[in-house]
């Protein structure tokens, strides 16, 4: 056990024990010396006019090498941690104590060194070869600003519950973060010249039935919560109706669901809402917004190639045009396939075969060879058969309304393998997919009704081949960013209740939020006549598949807004009094509105290639929302619970 000072309390009898300290290193720990020099350690690694100079660096120490008794290496890094050069210590020069401090230090233990620049005495052959023979140090001096704790073992593989650690070690992270700061800040500054004033709304908020589960926050008044907010929504239009002209707000949220990579309980939205705006205004401001931010990021940093045409408008697509040609509402417009509808052409017998659905619909898709299956039918056949074979296509094999009938193109086989189409279908499957030998044409059923949710089965099924083609590198996909607006979804999504053969779908909810107007003046009408088909003014930005933010014109009038609540959505009268804050505030001359919010994370990895949003958060949670790191969650005593007037057991 390490030795410890027990210093008393002459008053009260309490004593502390603290560690022995190393004095005269804690005093110049708080007085450390500053650099001498504000080059970065790239430049100084390479300077000639550096040469013989004597400086002064904060930084990391690295690994090291210890070649005879008298002479180490050792990597030492800037406070960046991302440039390093070699400092080397003789002991004839630097001295016995200075020599000896250097042992046993861990990788990435802080110090102040103090060292002669010098050109590198044996540099390598390719450094010789491309005469760029590097600086190194020769120390004289060395203070540890901290030591590097034994107990910690950062050799191996990190844990989240050392995401300081990972932070550390991976520059991968870092930068990420780095770059994440940089598009921040491009935002703001572009949000500010588009006039946009940024306004913080408060975190403490209500709860209220907007959509998602929240997280409460109880207070010391028996039965009163507040509720974090799952989006700024309500207090941006309350900004609306308090004449703010245009708003915007880096935005935590917070929604107590399920995780997933892409899905966080604690996020980050980029929150926009303006006055006196159309749907089509705003599209228009994020669509300036995101061309300016990617103009300004520095070269790729990631996997993607950070280029939008400047010409062009990004693609738009209607909520029915994408589900009934890629079946999802955000699709990726890298992968090449298109669905088109087939029922009518097709044999009767066939559809039996592969639907129990009476007159269902049928759609069809293409799924072309990549090339190391081109004019190989058997190899096509080989890769769907173990695709459908595996555990996670039960999804596909088990749909209650027909799995999937698959078909390969084979010129050798009569009708080239389509003979189950008939002689009308197969040949306008030829003429609309054009395919090869090899090719994979699947067709798949679906109740003939109104496309609802965001995605059908064989679009699913369509973007699961493409990512096992992809995973197994037997295709590739472009690094380019596909920006794409998703417009006119339908307001309202039927709730379906009961067993799947006997849907009923008598409740509607709102497809994005209850806030979302109408679309056009017939619209408004069918809020009453019939508002399943109403559209609504909804847009969603998708970028490579992923949607990265929606918004919507939202509804500037009190009655419209009170009718919704209450005759088409069919709150109770208690839920739509949660929003009475909301119903008077659009009562007092709120002026029409439409806002936004760009899910701030998740663009950030969408640009920078990544698959999860915690690879670009610095402390993001992990499991069933847990932050391993600071162990939250975390157990409260009896007594906190008493102060809310709680109990955990209750
Ligand atoms: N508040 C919405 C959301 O979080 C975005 C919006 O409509 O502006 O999805």
């Amino acid at each position: 056990m390490a030795p410890r000072y027990q210093l008393f309390c002459p008053v009260i009898k309490i004593h502390v024990s603290i560690p022995l300290l190393d004095r005269a290193n804690t005093k110049y720990t708080v007085s450390f010396v500053a650099p001498s020099n504000k080059d970065t350690i790239a430049k100084l690694r390479f300077s000639e006019a550096a040469r013989g100079q004597t400086v002064t660096l904060h930084g990391y120490l690295g690994h090291s090498r210890t070649p005879s008794k008298k002479l180490t290496f050792v990597e030492f890094f800037g406070p960046e941690l991302d440039e390093q050069i070699q400092l080397v210590s003789i002991v004839e020069v630097s001295g016995q104590h200075v020599h000896e401090s250097l042992r046993h230090k861990k990788a990435l233990t802080p110090a102040v060194i103090k060292g002669q620049i010098k050109v590198k005495s044996a540099p390598t052959v390719t450094e010789r070869d491309k005469q760029q023979v590097p600086n190194e140090i020769e120390l004289l001096e060395i203070h540890v600003l901290n030591e590097f704790s034994n107990d910690v073992d950062n050799s191996h593989s990190l844990g989240p519950d050392q995401r300081h650690l990972q932070l550390k070690s991976s520059s991968q992270l870092r930068q990420a973060l780095q770059f994440r700061s940089q598009i921040y800040n491009a935002a703001c500054t572009e949000l500010t010249a588009q006039a946009y004033q940024h306004i913080e709304t408060p975190l403490l908020f209500r709860s209220t039935s907007e959509g998602a589960r929240e997280f409460l926050v109880p207070t010391r008044q028996r039965g009163l919560a507040y509720a974090l907010p799952q989006s700024p929504q309500q207090y941006k239009q309350l900004l609306m109706a308090s004449g703010i002209p245009r708003y915007f707000q880096m935005a935590r949220c917070f929604r107590d669901e399920d995780m997933r990579a892409d899905r966080q309980p604690e996020f980050t939205q980029l929150d926009l809402e303006r006055a006196f705006a159309s749907g089509r205004d705003v599209m228009a401001d994020v669509e300036r917004l995101v061309r300016r931010i990617i103009q300004k990021i520095p070269a790729p940093y990631g996997g993607t190639t950070l280029q939008i045409p400047e010409d062009s408008a990004f693609d738009t697509l209607t909520y029915h045009q994408a589900m009934s040609k890629y079946g999802i509402d955000k699709p990726d417009l890298r992968l090449e396939y298109s669905i088109k509808r087939i029922d009518h052409l097709l044999p009767v017998d066939l559809i039996s075969k592969i639907s129990p659905l009476h007159q269902p619909a049928v759609d069809i898709s293409m799924f072309s060879a990549p090339e190391s299956m081109e004019s190989n039918p058997s190899r096509m056949r080989e890769f769907i058969s173990t695709f459908l074979d595996a555990p996670d296509a039960t999804t596909y094999n088990s749909n209650p309304h027909g799995g999937p009938g698959v078909f390969i193109y084979d010129s050798r086989s009569p009708l080239s393998g389509l003979q189950a189409f008939g002689f009308e279908a197969a040949e306008e499957v030829e003429r609309l997919f054009e395919p090869r030998d090899g090719d994979l044409l699947l067709i798949q059923a679906r109740p003939n009704e109104e496309f609802t949710g965001g995605s059908t089965a064989l679009g699913r099924l369509m973007i699961d081949l493409n990512k096992s083609a992809l995973d197994q590198n037997l295709k590739t996909l472009s690094k380019e960013l596909k920006f794409l607006w998703v417009v006119d979804f339908p307001l309202f999504t039927p709730v379906s209740t009961g067993e799947e053969s006997q849907r009923k779908f008598t409740e509607l909810q709102s497809t994005h939020h209850p806030f979302t107007s109408p679309k056009t003046a017939e619209d408004v009408d069918l809020l009453i006549t019939n508002p399943r088909a109403a559209i609504a003014d909804h847009y969603d930005l998708v970028v490579n598949g992923v949607e990265v933010g929606g918004g919507s014109r939202r509804i500037h009038n009190a009655a419209v807004q009170r009718f919704i609540m209450e005759q088409v959505l069919k709150l109770p009268v208690g839920k739509v009094e949660e929003f009475a804050h909301l119903l008077e505030a659009l009562g007092t001359g709120c002026p029409p509105h439409a806002g936004f919010a760009l899910g701030f994370d998740r663009f950030i990895a969408v640009l920078l290639g990544e698959y999860s949003v915690r690879s670009v958060m610095a402390f993001p949670k992990w499991g069933k929302g847990d932050d391993p790191l600071v162990k939250a969650p975390a157990q409260v005593s009896d007594e906190d619970w008493k102060i809310y007037k709680l109990s955990p057991m209750s």
